[in-house]
């Protein structure tokens, strides 16, 4: 194809991704000059389309960032008020007391939110302070410049056909350069592990890890809605099949966002995260808190769990990661909002004195020493053992060992288990699946479980079909010829939506990929055993376009 032209764009800082991180560092910008020029470019039809998260929000971030927030009528409305813990067995569940817990895990001054609307209004507040804010574009390359700093994006090109050709529609989209570019993408964004292979920014680190977290929301019959309960659930029905666990989380007007999260490392091939989440419902203690109500959404996404060790270098030149584009979630409090705030506040700084010294495209150390030296890093590194003790000894070792861990980390600043690695990573983790029995699940009732494709319809999930798909296979032919021998192509399964299945075509297995479906989660860039998917971003407005609720 001949090289496309684009027309150029000049701003101070470019910011990839609307999420908490993403906003956040806009509106600090702008706090500190409100003459920077600062563009966020959101790949969902609106803000807010693709932020899954219903959410238990730890406001320190916000009260860093907004201190007026209350006075500004952020959609902060409902305190918890309630925190259970339980350990589930199939028919029964104990409940784990509250005073063990060290005290980063109570959910008291919390809020109940949902990250939908607090970023709605965070782009408000940015918008009203002269932020350019462009949803329905979606930045799918890195621009580079003369010393190979990278100096922008591009974003907007739509309307290739099937093949990648421009189509009779096409529009190139444009390049958007900055002093400084923000990568503020989520979890496995896509530019963002281009920047992370290119700068070795994860050299000498850990592997990153992750979980598929999916969730629902429910309204629920009032005389059973507790607004501002917090429950987390571990045990069944992953038991030692894979880690992970659910929440429940009562919102206001009889809203509950029920979720579940899968760790990714798990070993079976033959496990399906997304009817283990299914199965859960059937809990006698969650069924009978559904029974009655109905689910009004669905979404899934992957949520990083890496933590501490994890975490790449967070600058190159001309660039930085942001929140969980860098993985900054607190694992055992499953929080990362508050951090993606913190980081996105901690960037803006930094560029602004970098700008005010006339300095460009070079490496934001101040803002790696920010998140390092300050309250991301002591919140990550107070937990930093804890994912690892899980994967090693299992679940009741690790709440136990864990529990212990976060109290001496807590109290005395310090750890017996020093710093513990994470091993392999979650695509390497996959055993063969000889080695395993198939896992046979439950058919979904229509009343508290679901099929996986009219669950996906309640995402309100959309792509142009006509235009090349954004699941990129390395090899065509690896999903048949060495995964599905020897992993039973585990794809059909772990995604989340239900974009992979082996079909039989003319006597042969044959791949097929349902891109329409797909809801941003990245699941399968992360777990495929081959790590022969690589997730794109499609055109800008397509995907997921989760409720205003
Ligand atoms: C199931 C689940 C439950 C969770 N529960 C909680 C909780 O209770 N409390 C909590 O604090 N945290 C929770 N988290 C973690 C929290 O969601 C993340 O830490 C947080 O979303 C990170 O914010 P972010 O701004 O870095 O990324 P995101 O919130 O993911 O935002 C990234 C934005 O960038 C956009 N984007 C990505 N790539 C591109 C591109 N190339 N071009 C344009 N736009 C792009 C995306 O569409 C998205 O809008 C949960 C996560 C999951 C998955």
């Amino acid at each position: 194809m001949a090289e496309i032209e684009r027309e150029a764009m000049e701003y101070d800082v470019v910011i990839v991704g609307a999420g908490p991180a993403g906003l956040s560092a806009a509106i600090r910008l702008k706090q500190l000059d409100a003459d920077l020029q600062v563009v966020v470019l959101e790949k969902g039809s609106e803000v807010g389309a693709h932020i899954l998260s219903g959410a238990v929000l730890d406001p320190c971030g916000l009260n860093a960032l907004i201190p007026d927030w209350k006075e500004k009528g952020a959609p902060l409305n409902v305190k918890v008020k309630e925190d259970n813990f339980y350990m589930l067995g199939e028919a029964g569940h104990v409940r784990i007391p509250n005073f063990p817990m060290p005290p980063l895990m109570n959910n008291h001054g919390n809020y109940i939110v949902s990250m939908g609307n607090v970023c709605r209004w965070m782009a408000e507040q940015a918008e009203e302070m002269g932020v350019e804010i462009f949803p329905g574009m979606a930045c799918s390359e890195l621009v580079y410049g003369d010393k190979g700093e990278v100096k922008g994006v591009v974003a907007g090109e739509f309307g290739k056909n099937p093949d990648g050709t421009p189509g009779p529609a096409y529009e190139p989209g444009m390049e958007l350069h900055g002093k400084y570019v923000f990568l503020g993408e989520g979890v496995r964004g896509s530019l963002s592990k281009e920047v992370i292979a290119k700068f070795g920014l994860s050299d000498g680190k850990e592997p990153q890890k992750y979980g598929v977290g999916m969730k629902e929301i429910w309204e629920i019959d009032p005389a059973k809605h507790k607004e501002g309960t917090v429950t987390h659930t571990m045990g069944w029905p992953l038991g030692s099949n894979a880690g992970g666990g659910s929440f429940i989380y009562h919102l206001d007007n009889n809203q509950v966002y029920v979720g579940f999260v899968v760790h990714l490392n798990y070993k079976n091939p033959h496990l399906f995260p997304y009817m283990e989440f299914q199965r859960f419902k059937h809990h006698p203690v969650v069924a009978e808190l559904l029974k009655g109500g109905k689910r009004v959404a669905y979404g899934a996404r992957a949520i990083t769990e890496g933590g501490w060790q994890s975490m790449p270098k967070l600058v190159a030149p001309g660039v930085a990661l942001l929140g969980c584009s860098a993985g900054m979630v607190n694992v055992p409090r499953i929080k990362g909002n508050h951090n993606a705030m913190l980081s996105g506040k901690a960037a803006a700084e930094a560029a602004y004195e970098a700008i005010k010294a006339e300095r460009s495209g070079d490496e934001l150390a101040a803002y790696e020493t920010d998140v390092r030296d300050g309250a991301i890093g002591k919140d990550l590194k107070m937990v930093r053992n804890v994912k690892p003790m899980w994967s090693k000894w299992g679940l009741t070792a690790s709440l136990a060992l864990g529990g212990l861990d976060m109290w001496t980390n807590n109290l005395l600043g310090f750890s017996f288990f020093g710093t513990l690695g994470h091993g392999k990573n979650d695509a390497e983790a996959t055993e063969e699946a000889s080695k395993h029995k198939p896992i046979d699940y439950p058919k979904p009732d229509g009343v508290l479980s679901f099929d996986r494709l009219t669950n996906v319809s309640f995402s309100m999930t959309n792509h142009e079909e006509s235009q090349p798909c954004h699941l990129r296979l390395g090899n065509e032919d690896t999903p048949v010829r060495v995964n599905l021998p020897k992993f039973a192509e585990p794809a059909q399964r772990y995604c989340p939506a239900g974009v992979y299945e082996v079909v039989e075509k003319d006597g042969q297995p044959e791949f097929v990929i349902n891109f329409q479906n797909c809801v941003h989660c990245k699941t399968c860039d992360i777990k495929d055993p081959s790590q022969n998917i690589t997730w794109t971003t499609p055109q800008g407005g397509d995907g997921p376009n989760y409720p205003n609720m």
